[in-house]
C-alpha cells in the first residue's frame, strides 16, 4: 500500500492505493487555514487513521502547490502561504519518524497520468495543468524529472508572443511580476477574461470557461471564436514544449481540460510552430481527473 496526500489551500485529501493502483481508502478534511503546525498535525493524523485500519504503508508522498527550493530545501511559491519557506517534508518526517516524499502538484499529476493514466506505456509524457494557474510536469520512462533548479515542466511562466491580438493590453501582467506569461493567456480565468473583453462585457458579468465551451459546442459564434483563439494560443505554447522536449504524449488536466474541442483544434494548429514535417505527439485528456493529485503523490514514494 502507498499513501498519497494532496495538500491544498482549502482541503487536505488522503488516499491509499494498493499495488494495482486501486484506491482502497480515501478521506478529505479542511486545511487548518494559516496554521502550519496544525496542518502538519492533520496530515499525521490522517496517515495514522489509514494505517490503523489497513496496516503500514510502503511509502508516503505529498503533492502541493509550489516547489521545493534547491537552495534552501524549503517550499516556495505556494498559494498556501503558511507553508512557504517551511521544510514541509523534513518537518513531517521528524513528526512522523519516517521519510516523506514531496512534489509540486503538477508533477504529481504528470506522474499519475504517466504511471497508470492517459500516458501509460508512453516513454516521454508531459502533463499540463490548465486551471486557475498553468503548470506542468515531465515524466521520462516512468521517472519524474525535477531538474537542477527544481522547475522542470514549469512552462506557465514562459513568455508567449501573441501576434494576433490588437487593442488589448498585451503583454498582460502576471502575478509573478513578469509580463506576457503563458499563464496570463491560458489559465481558466484568462480564457474567461478574453471572452468578456471580445464581447465588450464587464468582467464582473463574465461567463465561466465551462459555459463558454457549452455555447461554442452549441454553435454560438462568439464563444466558438473564443475557443478557437484559445486553442490556437495553446497550440503555440505547446509547440514550444514539443520543440524542446518532443514528448510522445501531452496530457491535459485542470478545469480547462474538460473542453472537448481542444483535442481536435490544438493538433490542427500546432503544426504551424512545431519544427517538423509531421507531429506524432498525441494530445489527450487525463484519465484520473481530480484524483491525480493523491495518486501521483502516492507513486512519488516508488520513485
Ligand atoms: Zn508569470
Amino acid at each position: 500500500m502507498h499513501i498519497g496526500i494532496d495538500l491544498g489551500g482549502t482541503k487536505i485529501e488522503i488516499a491509499a492505493l494498493d499495488a494495482s493502483g486501486a484506491i482502497i481508502h480515501r478521506a478529505r478534511v479542511p486545511t487548518p487555514a494559516g496554521d502550519y503546525r496544525g496542518t502538519l498535525a492533520t496530515v499525521a493524523r490522517l496517515v495514522e487513521e489509514v494505517e490503523r485500519a489497513l496496516g503500514r504503508a510502503e511509502g508516503i508522498g505529498i503533492g502541493t502547490p509550489g516547489s521545493i527550493s534547491r537552495r534552501t530545501g524549503r517550499l516556495r511559491n505556494s498559494n498556501s502561504t503558511c507553508l512557504n519557506d517551511k521544510d514541509v517534508s523534513g518537518d513531517l518526517a521528524s513528526l512522523m519518524g519516517r521519510k516523506i516524499s514531496i512534489a509540486n502538484d503538477a508533477n504529481c499529476f504528470a506522474l499519475s497520468e504517466a504511471s497508470d493514466g492517459a500516458g501509460q506505456g508512453a516513454s516521454v509524457v508531459f502533463g499540463v495543468i490548465l486551471g486557475t494557474g498553468v503548470g506542468g510536469g515531465l515524466v521520462v520512462d516512468g521517472r519524474l524529472i525535477d531538474g537542477p533548479n527544481g522547475i522542470t515542466g514549469e512552462w506557465g511562466h514562459n513568455p508567449l508572443v501573441l501576434g494576433e491580438q490588437k487593442g488589448r493590453d498585451t503583454p498582460r501582467p502576471c502575478y509573478c511580476g513578469r509580463k506576457g506569461c503563458v499563464e496570463t493567456v491560458l489559465s481558466g480565468p484568462a480564457l474567461e477574461a478574453d471572452h468578456a473583453w471580445q464581447a465588450g462585457v464587464a468582467s464582473s458579468a463574465r461567463l465561466s470557461a465551462e459555459h463558454i465551451a457549452q455555447q461554442a459546442a452549441a454553435g454560438e459564434q462568439a464563444s466558438a471564436a473564443t475557443i478557437e483563439r484559445y486553442a490556437r494560443h495553446l497550440a503555440q505554447a505547446l509547440a514550444a514544449v514539443i520543440n524542446i522536449v518532443d514528448p510522445d504524449v501531452i496530457v491535459l488536466g485542470g478545469g480547462v481540460s474538460n473542453i472537448e474541442a481542444l483535442y481536435r483544434l490544438v493538433p490542427q494548429h500546432w503544426r504551424d510552430w512545431v519544427f517538423s514535417d509531421e507531429v506524432r505527439t498525441r494530445l489527450v485528456r487525463n484519465r484520473h481527473g481530480d484524483s491525480s493529485g493523491v495518486r501521483g503523490a502516492a507513486w512519488l514514494s516508488r520513485q
